[in-house]
């Protein structure tokens, strides 16, 4: 049934009338790969129907006036970048990152001036320790530069893909890094779990691909003042109605050969909308589930994409806190309850003395999962409590702390990963993929991929 305020009512046609369907294009999926393509196609008779009640999926932020809590995506490409393009498109403000971009917290010694790649001289370790370290440096930094030089020979097409996720993909990081003394392991799983793996299931290239991402000057280096969901939120009202909040998509079906039919359960009850084509940009799971009429190939790759946990959790400190990390934008816990502490100062808006402190606390992968399963209450007083005690400056000082847990936190590649790229880009109107698993997984790829997507869509339209 159609309703007053469903995305069908007020179409420029009826169910029943066949000649034309309800919309050029239903994108599925409001996180950056569904907003960025719509944003391509706007002037199209365009909806995007979104199961959640706000736009941005994985870059969510708890805005506020003075002090944005952050939980999702937080690093943002600067000019050059597809993200960058729409934050300059959409007018937001940005503030780079702080200077120095890593720091360590490890067996109670803190590791906040001085350059990372010193660290193996100046941590407090064994003699094989210390070898093992800077061979772990080493083969890291190696890896980082070879995955730079990775890609096709065709800019940004399929074949460019497939190399990038071939790159280094036969073998896993453990395989890649070899033996390695206990607590150089557990540095190794803290440095890398934010890829949503750990090092014995990552591909080699994988883990290489995301420290080239940090390390490269290309790397996203921005915040954006007010939270990062400032950009989903600003392209959300860009698209105006286009954008629809509460719609859980069911189901979507071929009907003919120019149009599908999408299924969505919304408040008021299940109901459903024709396009002449249709953008899976939610996450490979839902699309498998939900597009029976994808080609099988394509379905199966689907199938095997796989996902880690992510938590975080955005905690604000009162602005008397004299915290340590002023001058640092991330800190390894390798050794704590959670794995990193991101500073998000710069994303408030009055950066001076008179703001509270923000910042996020992150576990990845099995980490990520232990804890989500012990639950919001243990890890809430787990990790103030090692934040109080490791950083005693913040003691007394946490004002909130906001739980969120990111069951399919991350897409990540694995060994023989490459090989599904072809049937996850085959070409298979009227249905077409976007979203960040069809390359490394950030903001920028889940846009590129949106991006893409829209263009083929309008090739389809246009024919
Ligand atoms: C904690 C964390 C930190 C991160 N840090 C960074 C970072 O610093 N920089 C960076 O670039 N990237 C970062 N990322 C990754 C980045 O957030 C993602 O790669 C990107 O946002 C993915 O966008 P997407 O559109 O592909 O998927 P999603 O954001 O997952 O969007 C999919 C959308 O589909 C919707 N959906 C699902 N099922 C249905 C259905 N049945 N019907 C309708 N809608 C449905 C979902 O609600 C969601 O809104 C981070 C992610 C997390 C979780």
């Amino acid at each position: 049934m159609t309703t007053q305020n469903s995305p069908a009512a007020g179409r420029e046609t009826t169910r029943n009338d066949m000649s034309q369907p309800d919309y050029d294009v239903a994108i599925i999926g409001g996180g950056m790969a569904g907003l960025a393509a719509a944003w391509r196609m706007r002037g199209r008779r365009c909806v995007v129907l979104e199961a959640g009640d706000r736009p941005g999926g994985r870059v969510h932020s708890l805005l506020s006036e003075s002090t944005p809590l952050n939980l999702g995506a937080h690093m943002v490409g600067g000019p050059g970048s597809i993200v960058g393009e729409l934050v300059a498109q959409t007018s937001l403000p940005t503030r780079k990152l702080p200077e120095r971009l890593f720091g360590l917290q490890y067996a109670g010694r803190r590791h906040l001036g001085g350059s990372p790649s010193l660290l193996p001289l100046t941590m407090r370790l064994s003699p094989m320790e210390r070898l093992a370290f800077m061979r772990l440096g080493l083969t890291l930094r190696l890896g980082a530069w070879r995955s730079t030089r990775a890609g096709g020979p065709d800019g940004n097409g399929l074949a460019h893909r497939e190399s990038l996720f071939a790159f280094e993909g036969d073998r896993t990081l453990r395989e890649a890094i070899g033996p390695m003394p206990e607590r150089m392991e557990e540095i190794l799983r803290g440095l890398t779990e934010r890829n949503g793996a750990d090092p014995t299931e990552m591909s080699a290239g994988h883990a290489f691909r995301s420290f080239a991402n940090v390390w490269a000057k290309t790397a996203p280096g921005s915040n954006l003042v007010g939270g990062t969901a400032a950009l989903p939120e600003a392209l959300a009202r860009g698209l105006g109605d286009a954008f629809r909040p509460g719609h859980k998509v069911t189901l979507v079906r071929r009907v003919a050969d120019d149009r599908v039919e999408v299924a969505f359960e919304t408040a008021a009850g299940p109901d459903s909308i024709t396009a002449r084509a249709c953008i899976l940009a939610a996450p490979a799971f839902v699309a498998k589930a939900i597009a029976p009429d994808l080609a099988a190939r394509t379905r199966d790759a689907l199938a095997n994409i796989r996902y880690g946990a992510f938590l975080s959790v955005g905690v604000r400190l009162d602005r008397a806190a004299r915290i340590p990390w002023r001058d640092t934008y991330a800190v390894a816990t390798p050794d704590l309850g959670f794995s990193v502490l991101f500073n998000h100062d710069r994303m408030r808006p009055d950066e001076g003395e008179d703001s509270d402190h923000a910042v996020m606390l992150f576990a990845g992968a099995a980490r990520a999962s232990r804890w989500i399963a012990a639950g919001e209450a243990a890890t809430l007083d787990r990790w103030i409590a090692d934040l109080e005690t490791h950083f005693p400056e913040t003691r007394g000082h946490v004002r909130d702390a906001t739980f969120m847990a990111w069951s399919a936190g991350a897409p990540f590649a694995f060994p023989g990963r490459a090989l599904l790229q072809a049937d996850l880009e085959m070409d298979d109107p009227p249905f077409a993929l976007a979203g960040d698993y069809l390359e490394f997984p950030n903001m920028d790829a889940a846009a590129g991929a949106g991006y893409r997507a829209a263009e083929r869509v309008e090739g389809w339209l246009a024919g």
